[in-house]
């Protein structure tokens, strides 16, 4: 349990990372600020690593996998540009922050792991948060998920060499992917809009995630 005193410690902390890694970095949709500034990103981190939760860097969250550095989080949402009625599909649930961040931004989220264990301790953490709005699924993500498609947005969180063809096929008209491209050491950011039809790619940031792994555990 934390005392309330806490609980204001780690706010503080939260609307800092907001000024200093996001908003005095570049980040301008203010819905994806507020977002940011309401989501306890503390209660997505491992407890040993609570006291770090509002740092400027990934951290460790089980299966060896990390929850993704608030600035890159906060692109890749501003890049995405989620509307409130918007269906929205996000590959590599990791810690669920992304995914509570979605909810709050969008419609609906459909979010896939490939670990069913991370997958089930979001699944419970996101309900007792009080999200009713997400749907976690442990599969692979490269497949997406087509009983819920077409998607206004697709939020990838793990590098691929290339865009995996399921998910353009379940980008809604209009609708855009965000997506780290590229080998395991380094990767670039792509926006990829479908517009008649044809997706229309824009190179962003380089940037560096953890591999999209084919299959998933049981
Ligand atoms: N947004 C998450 C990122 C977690 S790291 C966070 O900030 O917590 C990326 C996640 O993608 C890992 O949990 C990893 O297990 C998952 N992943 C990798 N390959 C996948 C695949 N093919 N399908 C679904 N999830 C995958």
């Amino acid at each position: 349990m934390m005392s309330s005193e806490d609980e204001a410690i780690l706010a503080a902390l939260r609307m800092r990372m907001v000024e200093v890694q996001l908003r005095a970095r570049g980040i301008e949709d203010e819905r994806v600020l507020a977002a940011m500034a309401r989501v306890p990103r503390h209660k997505f981190t491992d407890q040993r690593f609570r006291d770090q939760a509002y740092e400027d860097y990934p951290l460790p969250i089980g299966e060896e996998q990390t929850i993704s550095q608030p600035f890159i989080v906060a692109l890749m949402l501003e890049l995405l540009a989620p509307e409130p009625d918007d269906q929205v599909l996000e590959v590599g649930t990791g810690s669920g922050y992304v995914t509570a961040l979605l909810a709050e931004l969008a419609a609906q989220v459909v979010s896939l792991e490939r670990h069913a264990a991370l997958a089930a301790r979001s699944r419970e953490l996101l309900a007792g948060m009080g999200y009713r709005n997400v749907n976690v699924i442990t599969g692979d993500g490269s497949q997406g998920f087509p009983p819920s498609a077409p998607y206004e947005g697709i939020l990838v969180s793990a590098a691929s060499p290339g865009v995996p063809p399921a998910l353009l096929e379940q980008l809604a008209e209009g609708g855009r992917m965000v997506i780290p491209i590229g080998p395991a050491e380094s990767q670039q950011l792509q926006v990829i809009q479908m517009q008649d039809g044809q997706p229309k790619i824009t190179l962003r940031e380089l940037c560096r995630f953890v591999p999209l792994v084919p299959g998933s555990t049981t």
